[in-house]
């Protein structure tokens, strides 16, 4: 809506909503509308991807905006519906998952040209539901939030958060919490576990439908290819390579990586228990729910490549057709997974280089990574405040002094500075340039857990969005120098730590 729109049109939230996922086969979905709740009231309202969305701010903010973001009203062209969808969950096969608390409200083209998803989480019960209450609590919204704007600043492909209602309601968990909704954007919801949902049905039409839409939304190009389902499972092979190799670079621990928690689209989705790692150690898992280290952060890329060989499976009687044979279909799906790891391990290196400021490659690079993140690992190196710091140290020798403290042996990571010194002479960059670099690929702010855990407190207990807001600021612009904003550069202090983390589901 342009400003000069009139007061009744500034009142009125207007979506312009394609529905192309309720205009699938109804088994697909279960077609319901939102649960209304008691009192909405918005507690934060993502203006600028409001915008890109084509959808005015304005709008949502108004009563008739925060009925619809809360579930109370359905906005004019939406259908709501509950999506259909599988999963293994923890390596166990459940056939039937489905949102049991989600509603997805439709799909808009953004500025970009490209289609979103419009979804409510905290919507109410389903017939996906099983024994759950459909609802959410406010602090797994606002760490939702946080957790995945914080990655879309650091240029992480991930659903986004338009806007969080409270709703006047208490949802009980261990004890009575504030209940709130979260709208979510994604590129679409579909997941790996959606494709298990139609095969388990042995359901070939379905699978086939499916994969024609994953195609339209996502890859295109794989319509034109010569065999357009291997050309889909490629593409998702290789966006998920890419995205976990991100996740390894920036220390992000999923924590619940099933596979109906993993995308089609290649967006990183469900922030539950998730966390930032803080003293480097591959081992580092937060999630309360994983005991067994299933999904510890050095278990990702590994933990990704079985969901994707469950994509493969589901894929076969799709890979069969386009091959002739049962056996030429395995075939298929084996040589698109051989191309997980060395997609994953270029990805990965080309990030580290990035990060070590090194332009150019040299076949040692990876050892000089190795090296590196071994002494972190021994020494309990915080992994963001250790790269931020060595972009000190890529304009000379008096920026040493600021990562070496981190460091407790300062002999190892000095014998380790000298190579990478020596590494930098066969670079064409200035040490300036070098450094800025450095900068972009190395963030100053990540969302803490300490000061998410503060965030989520101040604002469930008392009501006090301050410290949520100036989470939000500081995790919006992740890579600028903010000197008066140090101490959210800062590893938590001992006392302040958080070792467990809850999906609050
Ligand atoms: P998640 O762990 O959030 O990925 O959810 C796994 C499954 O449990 C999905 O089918 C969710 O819809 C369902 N689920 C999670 N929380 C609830 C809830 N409070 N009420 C109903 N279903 C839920
Ligand atoms: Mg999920």
């Amino acid at each position: 809506m342009s400003p000069s729109s009139s007061t009744a049109d500034r009142h009125t939230a207007h979506f312009r909503f394609e529905n192309t996922y309720s205009r699938l086969p109804e088994r697909f979905y279960a077609r319901l509308n939102p649960t209304p709740v008691a009192v909405p009231r918005l507690v934060k309202l993502n203006t600028e991807l409001a915008r890109t969305l084509g959808i005015d701010p304005r709008e949502l903010a108004s009563d008739h905006g925060v009925e619809i973001l809360a579930g109370n009203r359905v906005a004019d062209g939406s259908e709501p519906l509950a999506q259909a969808y599988a999963g293994h969950q923890f390596g166990y096969f459940v056939p039937q998952l489905g949102d049991g608390r989600a509603n997805l409200l439709g799909e808009l083209v953004g500025r970009d040209g490209l289609g979103y998803d419009i979804q409510l989480k905290g919507s109410g019960r389903t017939p996906f539901s099983r024994g759950g209450d459909g609802r959410a609590a406010l602090g797994p919204v606002l760490r939702e939030y946080i957790v995945s704007e914080a990655m879309a600043a650091l240029g992480v492909p991930t659903t986004r958060a338009l806007a969080a209602v409270t709703t006047g309601e208490r949802v009980q968990r261990e004890i009575a919490l504030p209940g709130a909704v979260l709208t979510r954007v994604a590129r679409s919801h579909l997941r790996v576990g959606t494709f298990q949902y139609f095969a388990a049905r042995r359901d070939t039409d379905g699978l086939r439908i499916l994969a024609d839409f994953a195609i339209a939304r996502h890859y295109p190009d794989a319509a034109k290819a010569e065999r357009p389902y291997r050309a889909l499972l490629d593409g998702v092979i290789g966006r998920q390579a890419e995205l976990v190799a991100q996740w390894m670079l920036l220390g992000f621990i999923h924590g619940v990586m099933n596979t109906d928690n993993t995308s089609i689209s290649g967006e990183t989705i469900d922030y539950g228990p998730c966390a930032f790692m803080e003293a480097y150690d591959p081992a580092t898992v937060f999630s309360a729910i994983d005991q067994q280290g299933r999904y510890a952060y050095g278990n990702q890329p590994r933990v990704m490549l079985w969901n994707l060989t469950r994509l493969a499976e589901a894929l076969l009687p799709l890979l069969e057709e386009e091959e002739g044979s049962e056996q030429a279909a395995l075939r298929s799906a084996n040589e698109a997974l051989a191309a997980f790891a060395p997609k994953y391990e270029v990805a990965r290196l080309d990030g580290f280089r990035h990060k070590l400021g090194l332009f150019t490659e040299r076949e040692d690079d990876a050892l000089m990574v190795e090296r590196l993140l071994e002494l972190m690992f021994a020494n309990h190196t915080d992994l963001t405040l250790g790269f931020r710091r060595l972009c000190g140290a890529a304009l000379g020798p008096e920026g040493d002094e600021e990562v070496r403290s981190l460091f407790a042996d300062a002999g190892g990571f000095d014998s380790w500075l000298v190579d990478w010194r020596k590494r930098l002479k066969e670079e064409p960059h200035s040490p300036h340039e070098r450094a800025r670099s450095m900068r972009m690929a190395n963030p100053a702010f990540i969302p803490r857990n300490h000061l998410v855990e503060a965030a989520l407190k101040a604002a469930s207990e008392h009501q006090d969005y301050q410290p949520f807001e100036e989470l939000l600021d500081v995790i919006s612009r992740p890579y600028e120098e903010r000197p008066s904003l140090e101490r959210y550069t800062m590893p938590a202090r001992a006392e302040e730590r958080v070792s467990q983390t809850f999906c609050g589901t």
